[in-house]
């Protein structure tokens, strides 16, 4: 009883003694607030729409690039995407209006560099006024016009006439859709400097995309395309479930915890096999899209300095160090290929008491890319 009296007191106290800040705010103008955050969703606005421009021109020769090695998970891509006003809600769509011009009419918002649609010479901003001579609808009805008759077209690889508006004068664009890895790459507004492959699909954080430039982003993107189609996931989860099975015995056999330690560290290096693999895949694919994939290695120094901790010590991605000289190794593999006129293929183990991996057996099935993009 006495402990709740002194409580209550004590709540009386802080009550009464007006503990509050000291100092005047200044006024604030509510009107100049929402002006204020109009700027700065048209900021973020701006920023994503860079963001994706980057990361689709990066993705697009990747994805189309590397087909033959997808397998039977291919699908056919124009790689552009189209929206009007009535794709966006709230702020968003205040911005879009107010910093794109944006409105009912169906735009072209982005184009992959190298893709079908910006071979045949669609751009971003061009006006969508018809689609193989009919007139593209206005408003909500855009979507399922682009769903229903536009969507099957590109599946079906058939080539599309687009009539557009650009700068006030017509122009028409024959596009031909081309076989793709189906693996959507997405943007993910996160500020740390991470990507992940989910098995069937590929994310970049917006954090590393301001971290680095150009092709050392191509490489990330191509790293993760590779844990895609090595289905490094799928073993993952094999491995993680065999470990944790042998370990439960080990700990049971020998009534300590040998067991936990010896799964923690078999986990630790299938995870660090995976990533020298999708380092050394990554090489090939970024080569044979045509990026600068030379560049890989400084990326590791630019995440050395980010992190001189991993530099001399690896967890579930191989020391910095290694990292670094095994992908001088594969570079040196695939200028050696390129010199020599051989096609550009990543070796294979094989192992001759078992059967001889195919390339299905090694490219794990996966499928999906940047189609339509809506
Ligand atoms: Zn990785």
């Amino acid at each position: 009883m006495a402990v709740l009296r002194a409580i209550l007191v004590l709540i009386l106290l802080v009550l009464l003694c007006g503990c509050g800040s000291v100092t005047r705010r200044p006024d604030i103008d509510d009107v100049e607030v929402a002006a204020e955050a109009g700027r700065m969703y048209e900021m973020v606005v701006g920023r994503d729409q860079v963001m994706l421009k980057r990361l689709s021109d990066l993705s697009t020769p990747l994805l189309i690039g590397n087909a033959d090695l997808c397998g039977d998970r291919t699908r056919f891509i124009i790689a552009m995407a189209v929206h009007n006003l009535d794709d966006y809600r709230g702020r968003r769509r205040d911005a879009m209006e107010s910093v794109y011009e944006m409105d009912e009419r169906i735009r072209v918002t982005l184009v992959g560099r190298e893709g079908p649609a910006h071979v045949a010479g669609l751009r971003e901003d061009d006006i969508v006024l018809a689609v193989n001579d009919i007139e593209t609808p206005r408003g909500l009805a855009a979507s399922a016009f682009f769903k229903l008759h536009v969507a099957p077209l590109v599946e079906a690889g058939k080539p599309i006439k687009f009539t557009l508006l650009r700068k006030a004068q017509r122009i028409t664009a024959l596009v031909q859709p081309v076989l793709a890895c189906d693996y959507p790459v997405r943007l993910q507004d996160n500020g740390e400097v991470n990507a992940y492959a989910t098995g069937t699909s590929i994310v970049i954080f917006s954090g590393l995309m301001n971290a680095f430039s150009g092709d050392e982003l191509g490489v990330v993107v191509a790293h993760e395309m590779a844990h895609n189609l090595m289905g490094h996931r799928e073993k993952k989860t094999l491995e993680l479930w065999k470990d944790i099975y042998i370990s439960r015995i080990l700990d049971g056999a020998t009534r300590t915890n040998a067991g936990s330690i010896y799964g923690n560290f078999a986990y630790l290096d299938s995870s660090q096999d995976f990533e020298y693999e999708a380092d050394y895949v990554g090489l090939y694919l970024a080569a044979r899209a045509g990026l600068e994939f030379e560049r890989a290695p400084e990326f590791l120094r630019k995440l050395a300095l980010d992190s001189p901790a991993s530099i001399n010590r690896g967890s579930t991605h191989p020391k910095l160090a290694a990292r670094y000289v095994a992908q001088e190794a594969a570079i040196a593999e695939i200028h050696k290929k390129t010199a020599l006129g051989q096609p550009l293929i990543p070796e294979m183990k094989i192992d001759t008491a078992e059967k001889k991996p195919t390339m299905k057996d090694g490219w794990a099935p996966v499928g999906v890319g940047l189609g339509l993009g809506r």
